[in-house]
């Protein structure tokens, strides 16, 4: 498949705005769709639409048989040991959630909570929620001057034997990639339980949660290709096993009576009411689609364009960016001199380029970069280099206009 047949495989990208080419730069936010995800979603619904696990009539069994298949098809995508470790959640926000509510008796005051200061706040919140609830103490973990995770302050706070140690696969306002396999062994190695926020990792980088070896691994289906409202929670068994449920009701029982509720076993138990099984039936189109590409050529055509957009943004001036390596996964970040962030994005979405602008749901990173907020660019399989020089060509002209 060449690039001009695998872009073409994404409608809503053949499309004008304002006269321009839309330039979807917003990547990080929510990815684009290949028509066969929603072709997918669309043939559930007008063939197979019933609801699983419950019925004996054929069309909850062939919903059954497509929903089941895609928790083995990302049992393989993400290398777990076992299907029922895969868990169908909402999205990332939800799995995390999860865990830390369903890890509340096993945490009691006192308890250390580290967290990534690059952190989006679905990996902060609800471990504060889970501090307040028992009494734990949440650290940040701090960043080094180029904003990377800073590894001896780390250390120094693993003496501490954290009961918990939370972290970011990829950042999502920078693109920083931190380097999990080696940070969770030393945190494996000081006791503490594990949680990898993969949300910005899944569709650039090979997961295996295996080599990993996480205790949990979280990500949203709608940032690899997928459809919204859905997002996979990877527990190890033993522990996943010991999470109290967050939700209950149905499906996720095996006896009711008014006097007592028998839970059921796992993958159910986490997985109470309907799922969103169309959702999850265009999820396993979309790691079809990803499994298609040429992976080595995908990620070095996406570091390249990283690189290349880096390159053109420090060549063009009075830009400052934040956090920008050359092993940047699917982001760079930056500021206009002096432009407020927001005023940049309104000025090149009139020029047809799509990029986000804000706090990028990272407030205290933004508060230790002494910002308010920052534009983020940020890349998918159908990003070309015109892309990038559309939009180099759009913020030079922002920069005419404002400076
Ligand atoms: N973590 C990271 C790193 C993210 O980028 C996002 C989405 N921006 C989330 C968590 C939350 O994902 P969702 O909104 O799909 O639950």
């Amino acid at each position: 498949m060449d690039f001009t047949q695998l872009r073409a495989q994404f409608p809503t990208l053949e499309q004008t705005l304002e006269g321009y080419p839309l330039c979807y730069l917003d990547t990080a936010a929510t990815s684009q769709k290949p028509k066969r995800v929603l072709d997918a979603m669309v043939q559930y619904y007008e063939k197979d639409n019933a609801n699983v696990h419950r019925a004996a009539h054929q069309l909850s069994s062939r919903a059954t048989s497509q929903y089941e298949a895609v928790r083995d098809t990302l049992r393989r995508f993400i290398n777990a040991e076992r299907r029922e470790e895969v868990i169908f959640t909402h999205g990332t926000t939800e799995a995390i959630n999860m865990v830390a509510y369903g890890l509340t008796t096993q945490i009691k005051k006192g308890d250390l909570i580290l967290i990534d200061t690059a952190a989006h706040h679905a990996n902060i919140v609800p471990w504060q929620q889970l501090a307040q609830r028992t009494g734990a103490i949440v650290k940040p973990i701090p960043l080094t001057e180029d904003c990377r995770l800073d590894e001896t302050a780390y250390d120094t706070l693993l003496r501490d034997k954290p009961a918990i140690v939370a972290l970011s696969h990829v950042s999502n306002a920078l693109g920083t990639l931190n380097p999990v396999s080696s940070l969770i062994a030393r945190a494996k190695q000081a006791g503490a339980l594990t949680l990898v926020d993969g949300a910005q990792a899944i569709a650039h980088l090979a997961v295996d949660v295996r080599s990993i070896d996480c205790d949990f691994y979280v990500f949203s289906a709608h940032k690899m290709y997928g459809p919204t409202g859905l997002g996979v929670l990877y527990g190890r068994y033993e522990i996943l096993d010991t999470l109290a449920p967050l939700i209950s009701g149905g499906e996720m029982i095996k006896s009711v009576s008014f006097e007592a509720t028998e839970f059921n076993i796992l993958p159910n138990r986490l997985e109470a009411g309907t799922p969103p099984i169309a959702e999850v039936i265009g999820l396993g189109e979309a790691i079809a689609f990803i499994d298609e590409l040429p992976s080595v050529e995908t990620a070095r055509q996406e570091s390249e364009l990283i690189c290349y957009l880096q390159s053109q943004l420090e060549q063009l001036g009075d830009i400052t960016l934040y956090g920008a390596h050359k092993d940047n996964i699917g982001a760079v970040a930056f500021n206009l001199a002096g432009e407020h962030h927001q005023d940049v994005g309104i000025l090149l979405d009139q020029q047809g380029i799509a990029v986000r602008c804000g706090h990028h749901c990272a407030m205290p990173l933004m508060q230790s970069l002494q910002i308010k907020g920052c534009c983020r660019a940020s890349v998918g399989v159908y990003t070309s280099k015109d892309d990038i020089d559309n939009f180099i060509t759009a913020l030079t002209s922002v920069k005419e206009l404002l400076l």
